[in-house]
C-alpha cells in the first residue's frame, strides 16, 4: 500500500481516520468527531497534519475541526454542496474533484442519502473508500435528507468498486447492523461467519472497521436488496432494486 491508515475510535462510537503518504509523509484525517484523541495520536507518532477531508455537515464527524486547525494549521476540505453547515473550509469539492496525500491521488464521488452533500474519497491506488454514514459496515446510514432512489444510486457506486477495497466507515454500529441482516436471510452462511468474527472482536475490543468490500457484498443486505431472494423475503418479488431498498431501510428503521 502508498498509504498507512490509522483507525482512531473517538466519541462514543465514531471512527476518525489519518492516512499518510509513504514516499513523502503528508498526512490527512477523515472526518473530526473529537480533536483530543486525533492530537494524541499525532503527537505519539510524530505526524503533522496537513489536511482534513470531512464527509457530512454532521456534528459527530465535524466538530472538533476548528480546534484540530488551530492546533495543526491543517487544510479543510469539504463538499461545496454543505459550505453552509460546514466548519470553514479552505477547498470545496464536488464529485469528480481529486485530492492528494503526498502523490497518491483521492477520487471524490456524491454519496447523497444520509444527507444531502455526502461525499466519499476513494483512493483507487491503496483501495481504501471513506464512506462515513453511507455504506457502513453490515449497513448504511439514515436517510435523513436523501430518498431511497438517491441512497441506492449511492451505494451501487460504492459497490461497483473494486471488492478488495477497504470501507473506512463512519461508525461502530456493526453488531446491531449485521443482527438486522440476519432477520433478512437468517441462512446466509457468510453473514453468520462473520457475526461471529465481529462479536470476537467486539469482545476484545478491536473495532470492526474498516471492513472489506466483497464480505459487505456478501452480507450487507443493503448492497445485496437487488437479488430476486432479497425481494422474497421481503414480500416485494416484482419491485424494483430501489424500492427493494427503501422496503429495507423501512424495516431497518424501526428494528
Ligand atoms: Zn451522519
Ligand atoms: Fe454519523
Amino acid at each position: 500500500m502508498t498509504l498507512d491508515l490509522i483507525t482512531i475510535p473517538c466519541l462514543a462510537d465514531n471512527y476518525a481516520y489519518l492516512i499518510r503518504d509513504k514516499a513523502t509523509g503528508q498526512t490527512a484525517l477523515v472526518d473530526v468527531p473529537e480533536s483530543a484523541p486525533i492530537l494524541a495520536e499525532l503527537t505519539a507518532r510524530d505526524w503533522r497534519l496537513d489536511k482534513i477531508f470531512l464527509t457530512h455537515h454532521h456534528h459527530d464527524h465535524v466538530q472538533g475541526t476548528e480546534d484540530l486547525v488551530k492546533a495543526t494549521g491543517a487544510a479543510v476540505y469539504g463538499a461545496l454542496a454543505d459550505v453552509h453547515r460546514l466548519p470553514p473550509l479552505t477547498h470545496a469539492l464536488k464529485e469528480g474533484d481529486e485530492v492528494t496525500v503526498g502523490d497518491s491521488i483521492g477520487q471524490v464521488i456524491d454519496v447523497s442519502g444520509h444527507t444531502l452533500g455526502h461525499i466519499a474519497f476513494l483512493f483507487p491506488s491503496a483501495r481504501l473508500a471513506f464512506t462515513a454514514d453511507s455504506l457502513m459496515a453490515g449497513g448504511c446510514g439514515r436517510l435523513f435528507e436523501g430518498t431511497p432512489a438517491t441512497m441506492w444510486a449511492s451505494l451501487s457506486k460504492l459497490a461497483a468498486l473494486p471488492e478488495e477495497t477497504l470501507i473506512c466507515s463512519g461508525h461502530e454500529y456493526t453488531t446491531s447492523n449485521l443482527r438486522f441482516a440476519a432477520t433478512i436471510e437468517p441462512e446466509n452462511q457468510a453473514l453468520l461467519n462473520r457475526m461471529d468474527r465481529v462479536a470476537s472482536a467486539r469482545a476484545a475490543g478491536v473495532p470492526t472497521v474498516p471492513s472489506v468490500l466483497s464480505e459487505e457484498l456478501a452480507t450487507n443486505p443493503f448492497l445485496r436488496a437487488k437479488l430476486p431472494h432479497i425481494k422474497q423475503a421481503l414480500g416485494l418479488g416484482a419491485a424494483s432494486d430501489a424500492e427493494a431498498f427503501a422496503a429495507l431501510r423501512a424495516r431497518k428503521d424501526t428494528f
